[in-house]
């Protein structure tokens, strides 16, 4: 075990954990990055949608941003797995998978979400090569395009609506009854947008281009790209574990700008702490954590001091 007490333990090195990073150690923090290094979009070859960065390899901005994190030493990495927290505000400790132990004064979880896929033959085949989750993150490369919306509950509608906004031909797939109201089914019918509510037996693909979806009543949908709605969870059971009070939709709730938690001396930030999805928002949510943390030991270090000369 470690000796030494950090002032910050940050769990996860997405761009919510790196821009946290980034911000303490040009504060002169001590800092140690846990990141089991499995981020949400690994499985695409491109990210959009950050602003400088657009059309970036998900494996490059990486690199870069923890090359640039380096030239603030106070800032350690370990690729390590968190698995348990102990310990309050001003003393945690983290153990991790590999049997290290950290102590830090302040914590902020920036563990982002999994998405659990629904369970269709051939859908990881094309998973971030010719299907997606995200119009904003892969929309325009899609463009114009034969598309399937695979999507269930009354959320299928709004869904094929957003996707309407990238291509004219789109199809719906509900993989089974639709649970729409007939207004909404109306809506998409004037819209000419089919409806296909029969269970999907297999989507057909080569080298991850998807060329067709085959339904079980024999039914085949023609399209070169999907769009589909995952379940998402938490990327790591630890908040709750410490206790940190969770939203109806699974996320960390905050209750600051800063992303400050429901327990003392912890923070989220990132995908775990939200429903918007981008890159751009969990960098900008870690940078507000970390100032955050950082103004909070500021007054905690002031206080000291000022007693320290008192007495
Ligand atoms: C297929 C796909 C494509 C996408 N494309 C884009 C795009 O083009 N543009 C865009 O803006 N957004 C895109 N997104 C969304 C984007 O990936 C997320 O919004 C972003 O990654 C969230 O950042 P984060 O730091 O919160 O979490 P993540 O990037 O998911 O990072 C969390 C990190 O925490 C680690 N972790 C979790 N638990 C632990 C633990 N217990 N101990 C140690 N480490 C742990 C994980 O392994 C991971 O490395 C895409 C998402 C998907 C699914």
């Amino acid at each position: 075990m470690e000796s030494l007490l950090y002032d910050a333990a940050i769990i996860g090195g997405g761009p919510a954990g790196l821009n946290a990073a980034l911000m303490l150690g040009r504060a002169r923090k001590n800092v140690i990055v846990i990141d089991e290094g499995l981020p949400r979009n690994r499985v695409t070859h491109e990210s959009h949608g950050f602003l400088t960065r657009d059309g970036i390899k998900p494996d490059e901005f990486r690199r870069i941003a923890v090359e640039q994190i380096q030239a603030y030493p106070s800032v350690r990495f370990s690729a390590d797995i968190a698995v348990d927290i102990a310990g309050a505000d001003g003393d945690f400790t983290i153990s991790t998978r590999r049997g290290d132990a950290y102590h830090a004064k302040k914590l902020l979880f920036a563990v982002g979400k999994k998405d659990r896929l629904p369970e269709i033959e051939g859908l990881t085949d094309v998973y971030g090569k010719s299907a997606f989750v995200c119009p904003y993150c892969d929309g325009w490369e899609l463009r114009d395009r034969p598309l399937a919306v695979i999507a269930k509950g009354a959320g299928a509608h709004h869904f094929a609506k957003t996707i309407s906004g990238w291509s004219d031909r789109i199809a719906l797939c509900t993989d089974g009854p639709d649970e729409l109201t007939e207004e909404l089914r109306g809506e998409l019918r004037v819209r000419g947008i089919p409806l296909y509510d029969a269970p999907i037996r297999r989507i057909v693909s080569a080298d991850g281009l998807v060329s067709r979806i085959e339904l079980q009543d024999g039914a085949s949908v023609a399209c070169t790209g999907i769009f589909f709605a995952p379940t998402l969870v938490p990327g790591s059971d630890l908040p709750q574990a410490l206790g940190c009070e969770l939203t109806p939709t699974g996320s960390v709730a905050t209750f600051d700008t800063f992303g400050k938690s429901s327990v003392p001396g912890v923070y989220a930030a990132g995908d775990i702490a939200t429903e918007l999805y981008q890159l751009i928002t969990a960098a900008s949510m870690g940078a507000m954590a970390g100032a955050g943390i950082n103004a909070e030991l500021l007054a905690e270090a002031w206080e000291a001091r000022g007693r320290a000369v008192r007495h």
